[in-house]
């Protein structure tokens, strides 16, 4: 038979008075340590210039319910859409974009500024319940974001990187095509719409390549003929390409370091074979198979981890 202990409840509340008495219930429950709140989720795509970064961000958004933080440092200005390579409002697919544009083309915007913006943003982001998408290749925007002198985010976000990587060659043809075509967009007249000529190369939006290289240009296409105009825009736009080749091996650089040199654990996606076929027959397949689909099983097992 069923044996009943004498009086449960009562003999229950007189060794345990706590847990009937609301006022002691904070009392009670600090004796035991507390389960930790899961971090929120940040997800960072990186990657040199013309890698595929924006495109990627932007499915990757488009999936699992995404809003995109730009963090490339000549495109949080205003203008220049050509000469920066913004994301159009086509390529953005409805997906919100952040820091892209927005900041007054004279204004010097540090990377503190970036920090402080992108982490009010992040916590929007994630109040609206979706994921935030850093997505850019300025690593001392993503250096002081999650370095150690960055404030809080990096202790506050759970954060899953990806790196987009092309081989430097493959991607040197792609970026120089890339230039031409800004050129039948309308590079030049963009430049010359920004130009002035006690303009301070080294401050805001006029560090951007393809800005400086075209300085002399302005300064004398009135005086020359057009023979020499040609030439010298022809001069300018090699020296474009060879400044944008450089600087992408610069940011691969910095990328690898926060490999090496600051333990971050990357996940590297080559884009390789992607830009290939990119240049080749305009995409196909193989940018789904070798660089979307990896991500979008790495961001799985984040966000779902
Ligand atoms: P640094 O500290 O050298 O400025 P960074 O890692 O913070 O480097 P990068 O994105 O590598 O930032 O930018 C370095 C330089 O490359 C910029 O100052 C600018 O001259 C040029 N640059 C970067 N992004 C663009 C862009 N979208 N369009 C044109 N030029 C750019």
């Amino acid at each position: 038979a069923l044996v009943l202990p004498r009086e449960p409840s009562v003999k229950f509340r007189r060794d345990h008075p706590q847990l009937f008495n609301l006022s002691d219930n904070h009392a009670f429950f600090s004796r035991f340590p507390l389960l930790p709140t899961p971090k929120p989720k940040a997800l960072f795509v990186l990657g040199s210039s013309g890698t595929g970064k924006s495109k990627l961000a932007v499915s990757l958004a488009l999936r699992f319910a995404g809003e995109v933080i730009n963090s490339d440092k000549m495109q949080v200005y205003d203008g220049l859409h050509v000469i920066t390579n913004k994301v159009t409002a086509d390529e953005c697919a409805g997906v919100p974009h952040h820091l892209l544009g927005g900041v007054h083309p004279d204004a010097d915007f540090s990377a503190a500024e970036f920090c402080r913006l992108a982490t009010t943003i992040a916590d929007e982001i994630v109040a609206r319940g979706h994921l935030p998408i850093i997505a850019g290749g300025s690593n001392s925007y993503i250096k002081k974001l999650i370095g150690v002198d960055g404030g809080d985010f990096s202790r506050r976000y759970d954060c899953c990187f990806i790196w987009v990587d092309v081989d430097l060659t493959v991607l040197d043809e792609f970026v120089a095509e890339r230039v031409d075509k800004m050129v039948e967009k309308g590079l030049v007249e963009e430049a010359r719409g920004i130009f002035d000529s006690a303009a301070d190369y080294t401050k805001g939006v006029r560090r951007s390549i393809g800005l400086p290289e075209l300085d002399k240009y302005f300064r004398q296409e009135a005086e020359v003929d057009e023979a020499e105009r040609t030439a010298m825009l022809e001069e300018a736009f090699g020296e474009i390409k060879a400044n944008t080749c450089r600087l992408t091996r610069v940011q691969r650089e910095k990328i690898r370091r926060f490999e090496v040199e600051d333990g971050w654990r990357l996940h590297r996606v080559d884009a390789t074979a992607a830009v290939v076929r990119r240049r080749e027959l305009g995409g196909g397949m193989v940018w789904e198979e070798t660089v979307l689909g990896p991500s979008i099983e790495t961001v799985r097992r984040f966000v779902g981890g």
